[in-house]
């Protein structure tokens, strides 16, 4: 399943929520961003956090007998 949810306020790219997964985010400000390496030095910072927190639960789900 595929959503459009708008565009990127910094390129203008379109963002889609895939599945549940939004290739985008939004910021503080609440405007739509996607993940560009040319983006923002902050931005990447709030990128690799959100990263890690998602491999880390799916680490903590994988380690875990069901
Ligand atoms: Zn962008």
């Amino acid at each position: 399943m595929k959503e459009y949810v708008g565009q990127c306020s910094v390129c203008g790219r379109d963002i889609y929520c895939e599945d549940g997964f939004l290739n985008g985010y939004t910021d503080s400000e609440g405007r739509l961003s996607c993940y560009d390496e040319k983006h923002a030095e902050k931005e990447h910072v709030e990128n690799e956090r959100t990263n890690n927190e998602r491999t880390n639960s799916e680490r903590t789900s994988s380690e875990r007998p069901s």
